[in-house]
């Protein structure tokens, strides 16, 4: 018997004799407990030897195994603790519009005031609801402060926050259909809602050829249709030999968001691989630039796999015309991906459908993130592939563990198939949670709302000689900046959001510098927009005026405007 073992045991046993109290090895630790009942690596009783002297438990270093069960929170405690932090983050959105919207901490600043080590001993869980005041708020970018316009918004909404704790209260894992139907079965069936509430087309349900999965993100949508489009291009050997240096190429335009190069560099056909075209007067892709470079590669030997066409890119959101773009992948076999990650949702509202223009016809797979502005807090991207075979084929692997009946039948559906990671949670709750809380109807109220309030903005932009409005801005998102140099207008970016009042932030268009104000949070209203262009309006002059280059003409006040 190795020496571990007999270590083991003897503690193991002399625990039973000595038996020190298990409240008290608890209150203690484990560990301590340990130290005050040193034992001699010896003789170990032999009755217990047969039993202690198998598995794994006899490899070096083993610790004992001790059959006392943790001080879990009881449900009752739970009850107690669940309803004050309810309580918790209902008074966090009742006041967050009290705090400065950007965190203006020094690195270091929160792990300064965290305990260089864990507690020994387990704490009430009071003390850190205190923490949360303490440490985090102060440390938080708050991103449900209804000034927060930078970026793009993540909506935490009542429902989408109570379906996240159902979610981890029931802690299934659908890997599988069987791990969970329900978990599983919620999911492809709300995702054939969304698809059905922004006019996708049948094959991209489960109804067709397809089927949405939920991802955490649009990157992660991105990486699974990559290896789905590496997979049906290559005939499977890309999944079995792996990636044929330099051959693949895959498209997508100079606007687009940069997870798509971090994508390439992951699927390993590399950053060299991507083809960024150039982009039209209004900043979506030009099909016939595709078209020349798709022709350009092909006849140089190169296999086009992918096109990606951006609806809403990141930087201003423009569109890609997904109607002209689709015909070019049809000619030369390129899979189609749309990133619709932001403005996919608007979708729900029938006067704004337009956008998705040529999905139908053309898309091989689309993306959305109701996490960002559908009130679905993060995360939750809704990916959806016209044929799911090519996403399986490329991503399934059958261990002999995970074969069951259900998943032989072909006739259930195992999420494992169709995303990175083996695990998932039950992240379809929440999606679930927030349609059935607003409904169609109230989805469709919160878009027109951010959309109306932007073009307010807009306006009020544009009727300000000293501003000019900068892109297309048919949804929420505005790009602008004040007519002077890029200082003048970090400046003025740097002044607002140094008031704490609201947070922008920038981006470059066509090279200069620019101001991006996205509306879309959850408690976001005309009082904050309106006061937000009246902090511009007001430090636009100081800006100005600080390069020595002052007009006085007065702002278009949002009263008047
Ligand atoms: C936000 C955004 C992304 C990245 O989204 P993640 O879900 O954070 O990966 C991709 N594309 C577009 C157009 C976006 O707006």
């Amino acid at each position: 018997m190795a020496p571990g073992a007999a270590h083991f045991s003897f503690r193991q046993w002399s625990r039973r004799l000595i038996r020190p109290s298990d409240t008290l090895c608890r209150r203690i630790g484990t560990d301590r407990c340990a130290d005050i009942y040193p034992l001699p690596v010896a003789s170990t009783p032999p009755e217990l030897h047969t039993h202690w002297d198998m598995g794994a438990s006899s490899a070096p270093g083993a610790q004992p195994l001790d059959d006392a069960p943790p001080r879990h929170m009881t449900a009752a405690e739970f009850r107690e603790h669940g309803r004050a932090v309810v309580d918790w983050v209902a008074d966090y959105w009742e006041r967050v519009e009290s705090l400065p919207v950007l965190s203006t901490l020094p690195p270091g600043a929160v792990r300064a005031q965290l305990p260089s080590s864990p507690p020994e001993l387990g704490e009430p869980f009071p003390d850190l609801l205190d923490d949360m005041d303490r440490v985090i708020v102060p440390g938080l970018t708050h991103w449900q402060h209804p000034g927060f316009f930078a970026y793009f918004p993540t909506g935490a909404s009542g429902p989408a926050a109570l379906a996240d704790l159902l979610a981890s209260g029931l802690g299934v894992q659908g890997m599988l259909w069987q791990t969970s139907p329900a978990c599983t079965e919620l999911e492809q069936h709300v995702l054939d809602w969304l698809a059905g509430l922004i006019g996708l087309p049948e094959r991209f349900t489960f109804a067709g050829t397809g089927g949405g999965v939920v991802q955490d993100s649009a990157s992660t949508a991105m990486l699974v249709t990559m290896l789905a489009a590496l997979h049906r291009a290559s005939g499977g050997q890309v999944a079995r030999d792996g990636i044929d240096r330099g051959r693949y190429v895959v498209y997508t335009s100079t606007e687009a968001n940069c997870g798509f190069e971090k994508t390439a560099r992951i699927t390993g056909i590399g950053a060299s691989a991507v083809r960024f075209i150039q982009t039209r007067a209004d900043l979506s892709m030009d099909p016939q630039a595709l078209r020349a470079a798709m022709e350009h590669d092909a006849r140089a030997g190169f296999t086009p796999v992918l096109v990606m066409a951006t609806v809403g890119t990141t930087s201003t959101g423009a569109i890609d015309p997904v109607e002209l773009i689709g015909p070019v992948c049809r000619e030369y076999g390129a899979w189609l991906h749309v990133d619709a990650a932001y403005a996919g949702v608007a979708a729900i509202c029938p006067e704004l459908r337009w956008i998705h223009a040529g999905v139908a016809e053309f898309a091989d797979s689309y993306a959305t993130n109701p996490h960002k502005w559908l009130l679905t807090a993060l995360d939750f991207d809704a990916c959806y592939v016209a044929d799911r075979g090519a996403l399986t084929g490329a991503l399934s692997v059958l261990p002999e563990y995970l074969r069951n009946g259900a998943s032989e039948s072909g006739v259930v559906v195992d999420y494992r198939d169709w995303q990175v990671p083996l695990g998932r949670r039950f992240r379809a709750l929440k999606l679930w949670a927030v349609i059935r809380w607003y409904g169609a109807a109230g989805l469709r109220e919160h878009i027109r709302h951010s959309v109306a309030l932007a073009q307010q903005f807009a306006s009020w932009v544009g009727a300000d000689e000293r501003f000019e409005v900068l892109a297309p801005h048919p949804l929420s998102l505005i790009c602008f900046r004040l007519r002077g140099d890029d200082s003048a207008n970090r400046e003025l970016l740097d002044a607002v959001n140094a008031t704490g009042r609201v947070l922008l932030s920038h981006t470059k268009v066509r090279g200069a510098f620019a101001l991006r104000l996205a509306i879309g949070g959850t408690a976001t209203r005309r009082e904050h927009v309106a006061a937000a262009w009246a902090l511009l309006a007001e430090h636009a002059n100081i800006a100005r005026h600080s390069l020595g280059r002052g007009h006085h003409t007065e702002a278009v006040s949002p009263e008047t405007g």
